[in-house]
């Protein structure tokens, strides 16, 4: 599962090796750049979200974040030092999205990164329909509605469909909708998932025996099978 496309800008391998490996076992895919110049050249690809690391060796990393500005919105979280206020205000004042100060716990970096995407991402989605209408989504509103008729999930439930859908065929395993629903790793909560998607089964199939929409997939997890018109 591939949760985004992240860029690290730091020159402290300590730091990025940390933070990469927690964001790759969440399924984002993550590039390190160790150096501003590097930074400069990366940024000219697609990134979903940047991590800014503002003390770099050759380039000031407020320098860059004002350069991705000129031609860019995406995502940027600054990471400061403890004690610079000013760093941090300024920081925003040019465009970054959001600051961590270092040291830092991983997993609240991981939470701020889901965050601000998930934001973005609002923006821009509307309605997935399946099934030539069978099954439509509005994820703005989070209304569901089956054949034309509005069906009522909870959050948890609005969730996990959601995270299936919108990537039909991937087969997603009980710990990942355990981590899409809870935010982060939770042991011995695969029965939860599976009473989450018997309630979301009998809500959206008609015969919760033959789902069209949710598949079990034995041994490895669920994956969205509806038709997308
Ligand atoms: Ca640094």
């Amino acid at each position: 599962m591939n949760s985004g496309e992240i860029l690290i800008v730091e020159d402290e391998e300590k730091i990025s090796d940390i933070v990469k490996s927690y964001l790759e076992r969440d399924g984002f895919a993550v590039t390190v750049a160790g150096t501003g110049k590097e930074a400069l050249r990366l940024i000219k690809e697609r990134f979903d979200l940047i991590i800014l690391d503002l003390k770099l060796p050759d380039v000031d990393g407020e320098m860059i974040c004002s350069t991705i500005r000129q031609s860019s919105d995406v995502p940027i979280i600054m990471l400061t030092a403890k004690s610079s206020e000013e760093e941090r205000v300024k920081g925003l004042g040019i465009g970054a999205d959001d600051y961590v100060v270092k040291p830092f716990s991983p997993r609240e970096l991981v939470a701020r990164v889901k965050a601000h995407l998930r934001r973005t991402r609002k923006g821009e989605k509307k309605a997935l329909s399946f099934n030539k209408g069978g099954l439509k989504i509005d994820t703005l509103s989070m209304e569901i509605k089956k054949r034309g008729k509005a069906i009522t999930l909870t959050s948890t439930e609005f969730k996990i469909l959601l995270s299936l859908a919108e990537r039909p065929n991937i087969i997603f395993s009980r710990e990942q909708l355990v981590n899409i629903v809870q935010g982060y790793d939770f042991e011995g909560y695969d029965r939860v998932i599976d009473a989450h998607i018997k309630n979301i089964r009998q809500k959206i199939e008609d015969n919760i025996q033959k789902p069209v929409f949710i598949k079990t997939v034995y041994g490895a997890g669920y994956k969205f099978i509806g038709v997308k018109d």
